[in-house]
């Protein structure tokens, strides 16, 4: 099973997320309300990360 937020490999503690930060993400995305699922491409994860990530306000931004 793969992470629905990244795509990574699931992690028992977690799942159905890779991390605690992915299961945080999908959690702000419902929170934040009707932002679209992000597709199979890693820049739009990544791009979805970012912005779960301002929704929340929660966790630090990450340095590219
Ligand atoms: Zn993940």
């Amino acid at each position: 099973m793969a992470c629905p937020i990244c795509n990574k490999e699931t992690v028992q503690a977690y799942r159905p997320f890779c991390s605690k930060r992915c299961a945080d993400i999908d959690l702000g995305r419902w929170l934040g309300g009707g932002y679209a699922v992000p597709s199979q491409d890693p820049e739009d994860a990544e791009r979805a990360i970012e912005e779960a990530e301002r929704a929340t306000n929660k966790l630090p931004s990450r340095k590219h």
